[in-house]
């Protein structure tokens, strides 16, 4: 399994996490908002600032105020962790954006302001239509142009309805041209130019509810543990697989200790109730044609029956919030903050054993191993490291010589350790391998050391 054909290089798109992580305010509001403090944000009229409403809970809980406010609003919206909804419609002035607007009626005929509303009549004999009070005289109706009275509804006159009549022009209509006078600055608007803004509320997408929790709480302090651990950590790594295809995977954390270097694929599934095979399928087939043999699944809430079954056929160590709990809780020893730093070289095996005990390794020299097959192995060095996610296990053979390390040794040992399930393999050759020994142990993912000498009093013949 060869672990240097995967690429892996960040992701350029970034994503909605990596943003709302980086706006400290949104991911407060939004923390508040999930521990149930904050059910909706509702908008509350305030004529008295710029925008005409505020959003009094955003305010108390994240001490910002107007524009900003709607920003932070927005963009979460925009991310889909909020849900909008539709408040109200609010008219602006064009030029100064004042919410202060009064309506001004106006005849459409004419554009006169000196306008009247009121049942209109019609006198039928001479046609003249006005407002009822202007026929209105004494507790009779007369006619305004001819002074004739009117009698009989129905017959010497008829009712329109109430109507609007402009006393400049005569113009009786039902629908008025409006248009808005800006009690700030003065212009006056066509109801056309006017602006219209919509006000909305917010609530949170309870659909994200899970995916939301894990994003801003523990995976902040799961990169920090494996960043603690020595570990560089790429999200959304792009991985070119074996097969020629590129794969997302969510999180790669790899750290060189000198030795073997380790790569850990990490998958997130979050569901509404139970992640289910496919998810785990998928990403098994994405880390297994990558070369990743070590495979961790973060799983929320949890794993359904089948997918535990295929995750632990395929040594897909699962972690589910209590796990994950767990794990963030155990810290991590002294020795494994410090370890990228030392070069790695030693002279003898005491010196190698010392370097990975400085690395946070537990290391047996010539460790009885059972492989699945149920023979007893023998290995020069086993070096174990527990991380609380992976335990590693580097198993190391020394092979000291007058000739090169031939191709059965390295055969040997590699057959050992996959009967005994371990893969990542060390092979230090002394005074060194021969091409073909080497190109095997390549191919094979192991790690060859080929060194000159090592301190007479550590050697071990391995010819007979
Ligand atoms: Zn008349
Ligand atoms: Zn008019
Ligand atoms: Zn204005």
């Amino acid at each position: 399994m060869e672990q240097s054909d995967g690429t892996i290089e960040a992701a350029e798109t970034g994503q909605a996490i990596s943003s709302i992580q980086e706006d400290a305010l949104a991911m407060k509001l939004v923390g508040a908002m999930l521990a149930a403090k904050i059910a909706d944000i509702k908008p509350q009229y305030d004529f008295t600032t710029e925008l005409g409403f505020i959003y009094p809970v955003v305010e108390q809980t994240i001490q910002v105020k107007g524009k900003e406010v709607i920003s932070i609003l927005e963009s979460l919206g925009d991310k889909g962790l909020l849900k909008r909804s539709f408040f109200d419609k609010l008219l602006r002035c064009p030029r100064c954006q004042s919410i202060n607007l009064r309506p001004s009626i106006r005849c459409p005929k004419c554009a006169s302001r000196n306008i009247v509303r009121g049942r209109v009549l019609e006198h039928l004999a001479c046609k003249y239509v006005g407002v009822e009070d202007e026929f209105r005289a004494g507790g009779r109706y007369i006619c305004p142009r001819c002074k004739m009275e009117l009698r009989t509804m129905g017959a010497d006159y008829q009712s329109r309805g109430v109507l609007r009549k402009c006393r400049d022009c005569g113009e009786v209509f039902n629908v008025p041209l409006t248009n808005w006078v800006c009690l700030k600055c003065s212009s006056v608007s066509d109801d056309d130019k006017v602006d219209e803004v919509s006000i909305y509320s917010y609530s949170l997408d309870e659909t994200k509810r899970n995916w939301l929790e894990f994003e801003l709480q523990p995976k902040a302090r799961f990169f920090e543990f494996l960043r603690q651990h020595g570990y560089k950590v790429t999200e959304n790594a792009r991985v070119k697989g074996r097969s020629g295809a590129e794969h997302c995977i969510d999180m790669v954390a790899t750290r060189d200790d000198g030795l073997v270097s380790h790569s850990i694929a990490i998958g997130i599934e979050i569901a509404r109730e139970k992640v289910e095979l496919d998810r785990v399928l998928d990403f098994d087939v994405k880390a297994y044609d990558g070369g990743f043999h070590n495979k961790v699944l973060i799983v929320i809430p949890e794993l359904g029956e089948e997918a535990r079954k295929f995750a632990q056929l395929q040594r897909i160590e699962i972690l589910e919030p209590k796990e994950l709990g767990k794990v963030l809780a155990l810290g991590v020893p002294r020795a494994a903050g410090k370890s990228e730093k030392e070069p790695f070289e030693f002279k003898s095996k005491s010196q190698l054993v010392q370097y990975l005990e400085r690395q946070g390794y537990k290391v047996k020299k010539n460790a009885k191993v059972e492989g699945r097959s149920g023979a007893e192995h023998n290995i020069d060095i086993l070096a174990t490291r527990d991380e609380g996610i992976i335990t590693h296990r580097i198993a190391i053979d020394v092979e000291v010589g007058k000739r090169p390390v031939g191709l059965d040794r390295v055969f040997k040992f590699d057959d050992k350790a996959y009967d005994a399930g371990i893969l990542d393999k060390v092979v230090i050759g002394v005074p060194g391998l021969t091409r073909e020994a080497r190109q095997f142990a390549r191919h094979q993912g192991t790690k060859v050391f080929e060194t000159g000498q090592l301190e007479s009093s550590e050697q071990k013949s391995s010819e007979s």
